[in-house]
Protein backbone atom coordinates (compact mmCIF):
# COMPACT_ATOMS: atom_id res chain seq x y z
CA UNK A 1 0.00 0.00 0.00
CA UNK A 2 1.43 3.28 -0.64
CA UNK A 3 -0.11 6.81 -0.17
CA UNK A 4 0.10 8.79 -2.91
CA UNK A 5 -0.15 12.60 -3.24
CA UNK A 6 -0.19 14.00 -7.13
CA UNK A 7 -1.06 17.62 -8.21
CA UNK A 8 -2.55 19.12 -11.39
CA UNK A 9 -1.62 22.61 -12.29
CA UNK A 10 -3.87 24.41 -14.50
CA UNK A 11 -3.84 23.97 -17.76
CA UNK A 12 -4.16 20.08 -16.96
CA UNK A 13 -7.80 20.78 -15.85
CA UNK A 14 -8.12 23.74 -18.20
CA UNK A 15 -11.51 22.19 -19.79
CA UNK A 16 -14.41 19.68 -18.22
CA UNK A 17 -13.01 17.11 -20.80
CA UNK A 18 -9.71 17.37 -19.58
CA UNK A 19 -10.88 16.86 -16.03
CA UNK A 20 -12.34 13.53 -16.64
CA UNK A 21 -9.26 12.47 -18.85
CA UNK A 22 -7.20 13.03 -15.60
CA UNK A 23 -9.72 11.14 -13.30
CA UNK A 24 -9.18 8.27 -15.61
CA UNK A 25 -5.51 8.30 -16.30
CA UNK A 26 -5.64 8.84 -11.95
CA UNK A 27 -7.76 5.57 -11.85
CA UNK A 28 -5.33 3.79 -14.50
CA UNK A 29 -2.32 4.39 -12.37
CA UNK A 30 -4.43 3.81 -8.87
CA UNK A 31 -3.31 0.04 -7.62
CA UNK A 32 -6.62 -1.19 -5.57
CA UNK A 33 -4.34 -0.70 -2.30
CA UNK A 34 -3.06 3.02 -2.79
CA UNK A 35 -4.34 5.63 -0.64
CA UNK A 36 -4.28 9.04 -3.19
CA UNK A 37 -5.05 12.57 -2.55
CA UNK A 38 -5.42 14.83 -5.38
CA UNK A 39 -4.02 18.63 -5.04
CA UNK A 40 -5.62 20.42 -7.94
CA UNK A 41 -5.38 24.44 -9.36
CA UNK A 42 -7.85 26.14 -11.42
CA UNK A 43 -9.27 25.87 -14.24
CA UNK A 44 -7.19 27.12 -17.01
CA UNK A 45 -6.79 30.98 -16.75
CA UNK A 46 -9.42 31.29 -14.06
CA UNK A 47 -7.21 33.19 -11.33
CA UNK A 48 -6.24 35.88 -14.02
CA UNK A 49 -9.63 36.05 -15.22
CA UNK A 50 -10.76 36.53 -11.67
CA UNK A 51 -8.34 39.28 -11.14
CA UNK A 52 -9.34 41.13 -14.11
CA UNK A 53 -13.24 40.56 -12.35
CA UNK A 54 -11.54 42.62 -9.78
CA UNK A 55 -9.52 45.31 -11.76
CA UNK A 56 -13.36 46.18 -13.07
CA UNK A 57 -14.38 47.04 -9.96
CA UNK A 58 -11.38 48.64 -8.84
CA UNK A 59 -8.12 50.06 -9.98
CA UNK A 60 -6.45 49.12 -6.65
CA UNK A 61 -7.62 45.83 -6.02
CA UNK A 62 -4.78 44.85 -4.19
CA UNK A 63 -5.85 47.02 -1.08
CA UNK A 64 -8.49 44.68 -0.25
CA UNK A 65 -6.32 41.37 -0.01
CA UNK A 66 -8.99 39.61 2.16
CA UNK A 67 -11.20 40.19 -0.53
CA UNK A 68 -8.69 39.28 -3.10
CA UNK A 69 -8.36 35.75 -1.31
CA UNK A 70 -11.80 35.24 -0.92
CA UNK A 71 -12.46 35.71 -4.55
CA UNK A 72 -9.33 33.36 -5.36
CA UNK A 73 -10.14 30.92 -3.54
CA UNK A 74 -13.07 30.04 -5.51
CA UNK A 75 -11.34 29.20 -8.56
CA UNK A 76 -9.80 25.89 -6.92
CA UNK A 77 -13.15 25.12 -5.36
CA UNK A 78 -15.02 25.01 -9.08
CA UNK A 79 -12.15 22.13 -9.96
CA UNK A 80 -12.20 20.00 -6.58
CA UNK A 81 -16.02 19.20 -6.94
CA UNK A 82 -15.76 18.98 -10.57
CA UNK A 83 -12.99 16.29 -10.01
CA UNK A 84 -14.30 14.40 -7.23
CA UNK A 85 -18.03 14.19 -9.33
CA UNK A 86 -16.34 12.59 -12.19
CA UNK A 87 -14.67 10.06 -9.77
CA UNK A 88 -17.69 9.00 -8.77
CA UNK A 89 -19.22 9.01 -11.69
CA UNK A 90 -16.77 6.54 -12.58
CA UNK A 91 -17.47 4.21 -9.67
CA UNK A 92 -14.44 5.65 -7.83
CA UNK A 93 -15.54 6.66 -4.65
CA UNK A 94 -13.99 10.69 -3.93
CA UNK A 95 -14.54 13.71 -2.20
CA UNK A 96 -13.72 16.97 -2.27
CA UNK A 97 -11.89 19.42 0.32
CA UNK A 98 -11.18 22.92 0.32
CA UNK A 99 -7.79 23.97 1.75
CA UNK A 100 -9.07 25.04 5.11
CA UNK A 101 -10.98 21.46 5.60
CA UNK A 102 -8.03 19.55 4.46
CA UNK A 103 -6.19 21.18 7.61
CA UNK A 104 -3.94 23.56 5.86
CA UNK A 105 -3.23 26.25 8.23
CA UNK A 106 -1.60 29.39 6.70
CA UNK A 107 -0.29 32.58 8.54
CA UNK A 108 -2.10 35.98 8.27
CA UNK A 109 -0.40 37.66 5.31
CA UNK A 110 -3.29 37.50 2.49
CA UNK A 111 -2.38 37.14 -0.77
CA UNK A 112 0.80 36.10 -0.10
CA UNK A 113 -0.33 32.79 2.76
CA UNK A 114 2.57 30.59 3.92
CA UNK A 115 1.59 27.21 5.04
CA UNK A 116 2.39 27.15 9.36
CA UNK A 117 0.75 23.62 9.83
CA UNK A 118 -1.12 21.02 8.29
CA UNK A 119 -3.65 18.86 9.91
CA UNK A 120 -4.63 15.87 7.77
CA UNK A 121 -6.53 14.51 10.33
CA UNK A 122 -9.95 14.64 7.79
CA UNK A 123 -7.99 13.56 4.94
CA UNK A 124 -6.80 10.70 6.68
CA UNK A 125 -10.51 9.77 7.99
CA UNK A 126 -11.91 9.69 4.49
CA UNK A 127 -8.79 8.07 2.50
CA UNK A 128 -9.59 5.23 5.23
CA UNK A 129 -13.45 4.82 4.07
CA UNK A 130 -11.66 4.11 0.31
CA UNK A 131 -12.09 8.01 -1.07
CA UNK A 132 -9.45 9.71 -2.95
CA UNK A 133 -9.40 12.69 -1.32
CA UNK A 134 -9.61 15.96 -3.96
CA UNK A 135 -7.92 18.85 -1.96
CA UNK A 136 -8.22 22.97 -3.44
CA UNK A 137 -4.31 24.10 -4.02
CA UNK A 138 -3.25 27.61 -3.42
CA UNK A 139 -5.73 28.23 0.06
CA UNK A 140 -5.29 27.66 3.93
CA UNK A 141 -7.17 29.53 6.65
CA UNK A 142 -5.54 31.69 8.97
CA UNK A 143 -5.73 32.05 12.86
CA UNK A 144 -8.51 34.26 12.19
CA UNK A 145 -10.84 31.45 10.30
CA UNK A 146 -10.21 33.63 6.69
CA UNK A 147 -9.35 31.80 3.68
CA UNK A 148 -6.04 32.87 2.22
CA UNK A 149 -4.36 32.23 -0.49
CA UNK A 150 -0.70 31.03 -0.84
CA UNK A 151 0.80 33.27 -3.72
CA UNK A 152 0.61 32.63 -7.33
CA UNK A 153 1.13 28.87 -8.49
CA UNK A 154 0.62 28.40 -4.64
CA UNK A 155 -0.93 24.64 -5.35
CA UNK A 156 2.45 22.74 -5.41
CA UNK A 157 3.43 24.30 -2.14
CA UNK A 158 -0.17 22.67 -0.84
CA UNK A 159 0.81 19.18 -2.58
CA UNK A 160 4.76 19.69 -0.72
CA UNK A 161 3.01 20.36 2.68
CA UNK A 162 -0.08 17.47 2.14
CA UNK A 163 2.71 15.27 0.99
CA UNK A 164 5.29 16.09 3.81
CA UNK A 165 2.41 16.23 6.19
CA UNK A 166 1.37 12.69 5.21
CA UNK A 167 4.39 11.24 5.51
CA UNK A 168 3.31 9.94 1.45
CA UNK A 169 5.64 7.95 -0.46
CA UNK A 170 5.45 10.38 -3.29
CA UNK A 171 4.86 13.52 -4.57
CA UNK A 172 4.00 14.18 -8.35
CA UNK A 173 3.43 17.41 -9.79
CA UNK A 174 1.84 16.99 -13.02
CA UNK A 175 2.06 20.08 -15.59
CA UNK A 176 2.48 20.74 -19.21
CA UNK A 177 5.57 20.11 -19.46
CA UNK A 178 7.87 16.63 -18.91
CA UNK A 179 10.12 17.83 -16.61
CA UNK A 180 12.37 20.45 -15.52
CA UNK A 181 14.58 21.88 -18.46
CA UNK A 182 17.84 24.07 -18.70
CA UNK A 183 15.65 26.45 -19.60
CA UNK A 184 11.98 27.29 -20.42
CA UNK A 185 11.23 25.15 -22.84
CA UNK A 186 8.81 27.58 -24.44
CA UNK A 187 11.56 30.65 -24.70
CA UNK A 188 14.70 28.09 -25.54
CA UNK A 189 14.14 25.73 -28.21
CA UNK A 190 17.46 23.24 -27.46
CA UNK A 191 16.48 23.63 -23.62
CA UNK A 192 17.64 20.21 -21.86
CA UNK A 193 15.26 18.10 -19.88
CA UNK A 194 16.90 17.33 -16.27
CA UNK A 195 16.77 13.69 -14.83
CA UNK A 196 17.39 15.19 -11.26
CA UNK A 197 17.95 18.39 -9.42
CA UNK A 198 18.45 19.46 -6.47
CA UNK A 199 16.25 21.04 -3.92
CA UNK A 200 18.81 24.23 -3.50
CA UNK A 201 19.52 24.50 -7.54
CA UNK A 202 15.45 23.84 -8.21
CA UNK A 203 14.57 26.63 -5.31
CA UNK A 204 17.30 29.19 -6.97
CA UNK A 205 15.93 28.32 -10.42
CA UNK A 206 12.19 28.79 -9.41
CA UNK A 207 12.89 32.23 -7.41
CA UNK A 208 15.00 33.53 -10.42
CA UNK A 209 12.08 32.85 -12.27
CA UNK A 210 11.49 28.54 -13.47
CA UNK A 211 7.56 28.87 -12.62
CA UNK A 212 7.50 25.59 -12.91
CA UNK A 213 7.98 25.02 -8.93
CA UNK A 214 6.58 27.37 -6.48
CA UNK A 215 9.70 28.72 -4.79
CA UNK A 216 8.02 27.84 -1.23
CA UNK A 217 7.25 24.37 -2.35
CA UNK A 218 10.69 23.63 -3.38
CA UNK A 219 11.42 24.97 0.77
CA UNK A 220 9.20 22.64 2.13
CA UNK A 221 10.30 19.32 0.50
CA UNK A 222 14.09 19.88 1.22
CA UNK A 223 11.99 20.89 4.94
CA UNK A 224 10.35 17.54 4.72
CA UNK A 225 12.42 15.48 2.72
CA UNK A 226 9.87 14.60 0.28
CA UNK A 227 11.36 13.61 -3.17
CA UNK A 228 9.14 15.87 -5.95
CA UNK A 229 8.63 14.32 -9.23
CA UNK A 230 7.76 16.57 -12.17
CA UNK A 231 6.02 15.59 -14.80
CA UNK A 232 3.62 15.68 -17.54
CA UNK A 233 -0.39 15.51 -17.30
CA UNK A 234 0.03 14.65 -20.99
CA UNK A 235 2.30 11.61 -21.41
CA UNK A 236 3.38 8.25 -19.12
CA UNK A 237 7.33 9.43 -19.44
CA UNK A 238 9.51 9.78 -16.51
CA UNK A 239 10.16 13.44 -15.42
CA UNK A 240 12.44 14.84 -13.15
CA UNK A 241 13.25 14.34 -9.58
CA UNK A 242 13.66 17.45 -7.22
CA UNK A 243 16.01 15.87 -4.34
CA UNK A 244 18.65 16.54 -2.33
CA UNK A 245 21.41 14.88 -3.85
CA UNK A 246 22.02 13.38 -7.49
CA UNK A 247 22.37 9.56 -7.51
CA UNK A 248 22.28 9.35 -11.27
CA UNK A 249 25.72 10.30 -13.10
CA UNK A 250 24.49 13.67 -15.33
CA UNK A 251 26.99 14.59 -17.65
CA UNK A 252 28.73 17.68 -15.13
CA UNK A 253 27.56 20.91 -15.99
CA UNK A 254 28.46 24.00 -13.86
CA UNK A 255 25.38 25.61 -15.01
CA UNK A 256 22.24 23.76 -14.04
CA UNK A 257 19.87 26.39 -15.95
CA UNK A 258 19.07 29.94 -17.16
CA UNK A 259 16.20 31.02 -15.88
CA UNK A 260 14.13 34.64 -16.90
CA UNK A 261 11.51 36.59 -14.98
CA UNK A 262 9.26 39.32 -16.65
CA UNK A 263 7.42 39.81 -13.51
CA UNK A 264 9.71 42.33 -12.57
CA UNK A 265 9.87 46.17 -11.93
CA UNK A 266 12.90 48.97 -11.27
CA UNK A 267 12.18 51.78 -9.04
CA UNK A 268 14.76 54.51 -8.63
CA UNK A 269 14.81 56.70 -6.14
CA UNK A 270 16.76 59.71 -7.13
CA UNK A 271 19.24 62.19 -5.20
CA UNK A 272 19.29 61.15 -2.01
CA UNK A 273 21.45 62.53 1.18
CA UNK A 274 24.06 59.75 1.90
CA UNK A 275 23.52 59.34 5.54
CA UNK A 276 23.04 56.53 7.78
CA UNK A 277 19.54 55.27 8.19
CA UNK A 278 18.39 56.28 4.06
CA UNK A 279 18.03 52.35 3.58
CA UNK A 280 16.82 51.36 6.22
CA UNK A 281 13.89 54.10 6.11
CA UNK A 282 13.05 53.25 2.62
CA UNK A 283 13.30 49.14 2.96
CA UNK A 284 11.59 48.66 6.32
CA UNK A 285 8.61 50.68 5.01
CA UNK A 286 8.32 48.29 2.52
CA UNK A 287 8.68 44.81 4.82
CA UNK A 288 6.10 46.36 6.65
CA UNK A 289 3.56 45.80 4.13
CA UNK A 290 5.63 42.45 3.07
CA UNK A 291 6.85 43.73 0.09
CA UNK A 292 10.04 41.61 -0.95
CA UNK A 293 12.69 43.69 -2.38
CA UNK A 294 15.18 41.96 -4.69
CA UNK A 295 18.34 43.41 -6.85
CA UNK A 296 19.29 46.83 -4.89
CA UNK A 297 22.07 48.61 -5.97
CA UNK A 298 22.86 52.11 -4.32
CA UNK A 299 25.07 54.40 -6.64
CA UNK A 300 27.03 57.91 -5.54
CA UNK A 301 25.89 60.21 -7.83
CA UNK A 302 27.81 63.11 -6.52
CA UNK A 303 30.74 63.24 -4.61
CA UNK A 304 30.62 66.42 -4.01
CA UNK A 305 26.76 66.73 -2.74
CA UNK A 306 27.40 63.07 -1.58
CA UNK A 307 23.96 62.51 -3.22
CA UNK A 308 23.09 59.01 -3.77
CA UNK A 309 20.51 56.93 -6.00
CA UNK A 310 18.64 53.88 -4.68
CA UNK A 311 17.71 51.37 -7.28
CA UNK A 312 15.78 48.04 -6.97
CA UNK A 313 13.47 45.98 -8.33
CA UNK A 314 10.18 44.64 -6.98
CA UNK A 315 7.49 42.04 -8.85
CA UNK A 316 5.25 43.69 -11.08
CA UNK A 317 2.23 42.28 -8.56
CA UNK A 318 3.64 44.96 -5.79
CA UNK A 319 4.99 48.01 -7.69
CA UNK A 320 1.87 50.28 -7.81
CA UNK A 321 1.99 49.64 -4.02
CA UNK A 322 5.41 49.98 -3.68
CA UNK A 323 5.45 53.08 -5.65
CA UNK A 324 3.45 55.22 -3.28
CA UNK A 325 5.12 53.78 -0.04
CA UNK A 326 8.49 54.99 -1.97
CA UNK A 327 7.04 58.41 -2.76
CA UNK A 328 6.01 58.94 0.46
CA UNK A 329 9.27 57.56 1.89
CA UNK A 330 11.13 59.67 -0.67
CA UNK A 331 9.15 62.91 0.44
CA UNK A 332 10.12 62.50 3.47
CA UNK A 333 13.90 62.49 3.00
CA UNK A 334 14.02 65.25 0.85
CA UNK A 335 15.11 62.82 -2.68
CA UNK A 336 14.90 64.51 -5.93
CA UNK A 337 12.26 61.96 -6.94
CA UNK A 338 10.72 58.50 -7.77
CA UNK A 339 11.17 56.81 -11.41
CA UNK A 340 9.61 53.36 -12.08
CA UNK A 341 10.50 51.57 -15.32
CA UNK A 342 8.47 47.85 -16.08
CA UNK A 343 10.16 47.68 -19.33
CA UNK A 344 12.57 45.46 -17.59
CA UNK A 345 13.63 41.50 -17.27
CA UNK A 346 15.64 39.76 -14.95
CA UNK A 347 17.70 36.83 -16.47
CA UNK A 348 20.19 34.53 -14.36
CA UNK A 349 22.27 31.55 -14.85
CA UNK A 350 22.17 29.21 -11.28
CA UNK A 351 24.29 26.00 -10.44
CA UNK A 352 26.12 24.55 -7.79
CA UNK A 353 29.17 24.29 -9.29
CA UNK A 354 29.89 27.57 -10.09
CA UNK A 355 31.20 28.81 -6.57
CA UNK A 356 34.66 29.37 -6.99
CA UNK A 357 34.67 29.41 -10.84
CA UNK A 358 35.22 33.31 -11.81
CA UNK A 359 34.84 32.41 -15.65
CA UNK A 360 31.01 32.15 -15.45
CA UNK A 361 30.02 35.85 -14.86
CA UNK A 362 32.59 36.56 -17.75
CA UNK A 363 31.09 33.84 -19.55
CA UNK A 364 27.52 35.28 -19.18
CA UNK A 365 28.18 38.93 -19.53
CA UNK A 366 29.89 38.01 -23.20
CA UNK A 367 27.31 36.43 -24.32
CA UNK A 368 24.76 39.66 -23.24
CA UNK A 369 27.43 41.85 -24.74
CA UNK A 370 27.23 39.90 -28.19
CA UNK A 371 23.68 39.94 -28.85
CA UNK A 372 23.84 43.46 -28.08
CA UNK A 373 21.66 43.27 -24.90
CA UNK A 374 22.50 46.37 -21.89
CA UNK A 375 22.68 44.71 -18.32
CA UNK A 376 21.17 47.49 -15.83
CA UNK A 377 22.01 45.74 -12.72
CA UNK A 378 23.94 42.86 -11.62
CA UNK A 379 23.46 40.84 -8.98
CA UNK A 380 25.02 37.26 -7.09
CA UNK A 381 24.37 34.70 -4.66
CA UNK A 382 26.71 31.70 -3.92
CA UNK A 383 24.75 29.35 -6.66
CA UNK A 384 23.38 32.19 -9.34
CA UNK A 385 24.11 35.26 -11.50
CA UNK A 386 21.46 37.45 -12.51
CA UNK A 387 21.31 40.87 -14.95
CA UNK A 388 18.32 43.16 -15.08
CA UNK A 389 18.17 44.13 -18.68
CA UNK A 390 15.24 45.43 -21.00
CA UNK A 391 12.25 43.66 -21.14
CA UNK A 392 11.70 43.16 -24.90
CA UNK A 393 15.21 41.45 -24.90
CA UNK A 394 14.57 38.74 -22.99
CA UNK A 395 14.38 36.21 -25.61
CA UNK A 396 17.74 36.62 -27.12
CA UNK A 397 19.41 37.11 -23.52
CA UNK A 398 18.48 34.05 -22.68
CA UNK A 399 18.95 31.79 -25.86
CA UNK A 400 22.52 33.59 -26.03
CA UNK A 401 23.23 32.68 -22.94
CA UNK A 402 21.71 29.09 -22.88
CA UNK A 403 23.80 28.37 -25.89
CA UNK A 404 27.13 29.78 -24.50
CA UNK A 405 26.66 27.47 -21.55
CA UNK A 406 24.58 24.33 -23.22
CA UNK A 407 26.32 24.72 -27.12
CA UNK A 408 24.31 22.13 -29.54
P1 LIG B 1 0.80 24.53 -13.87
O1 LIG B 1 -0.43 25.23 -14.35
O2 LIG B 1 0.79 23.05 -14.17
O3 LIG B 1 1.12 24.83 -12.44
P2 LIG B 1 2.85 26.39 -14.73
O4 LIG B 1 2.49 27.24 -15.90
O5 LIG B 1 2.78 27.03 -13.38
O6 LIG B 1 2.00 25.06 -14.79
O7 LIG B 1 4.34 25.79 -14.92
C1 LIG B 1 4.66 25.10 -16.09
C2 LIG B 1 5.39 26.03 -17.04
O8 LIG B 1 6.65 26.41 -16.47
C3 LIG B 1 5.79 25.43 -18.36
O9 LIG B 1 4.75 25.50 -19.31
C4 LIG B 1 7.02 26.23 -18.78
O10 LIG B 1 6.72 27.18 -19.77
C5 LIG B 1 7.42 26.96 -17.51
N1 LIG B 1 8.84 26.86 -17.17
C6 LIG B 1 9.65 27.91 -16.89
N2 LIG B 1 10.90 27.51 -16.67
C7 LIG B 1 10.91 26.16 -16.81
C8 LIG B 1 11.92 25.17 -16.73
N3 LIG B 1 13.19 25.48 -16.43
N4 LIG B 1 11.59 23.88 -16.95
C9 LIG B 1 10.31 23.53 -17.25
N5 LIG B 1 9.30 24.44 -17.37
C10 LIG B 1 9.59 25.74 -17.15
N1 LIG C 1 -4.51 29.04 -9.38
C1 LIG C 1 -3.34 29.63 -8.75
C2 LIG C 1 -2.52 30.42 -9.77
O1 LIG C 1 -2.94 30.53 -10.92
C3 LIG C 1 -2.50 28.63 -8.03
C4 LIG C 1 -1.81 27.60 -8.90
O2 LIG C 1 -2.18 27.44 -10.07
O3 LIG C 1 -0.88 26.94 -8.40
O4 LIG C 1 -1.51 30.96 -9.43
MG1 LIG D 1 2.15 26.41 -11.48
Amino acid sequence: MALIVKKFGGSSVATTEKILAVAQRILKDKQPEDKVVIVVSAMGDTTDDLITLAKNITSEPYVYTREIDMLLSTGEQVSIALLAMAFNSLGQPAISLTGPQAGVVSNNVHTKGKIIDVNPKRVLEELDKGKIVVVAGFQGINRLGDVTTLGRGGSDTSAVALAGALKADSCEIFTDVDGVYSADPRVVKNARKMREITYNEMLEMARLGAVVMQPRSVEMGKHFGVPIHVRSTFTQQAGTIIREEYTVEEKEFTIRGVTHDNDVAKIAVLGVPNRPGIAYTIFSALADANIDVDMIVQSIRNSETDIIDMVFTVSTTDLSQAKSIVEKTAQKLEAYGVSVDEDVAKVSVVGAGMFGSPGIAAAMFGALSSSGVNIEVISTSEISISCLIKGSQVKEAVNAIHEKFFPQ
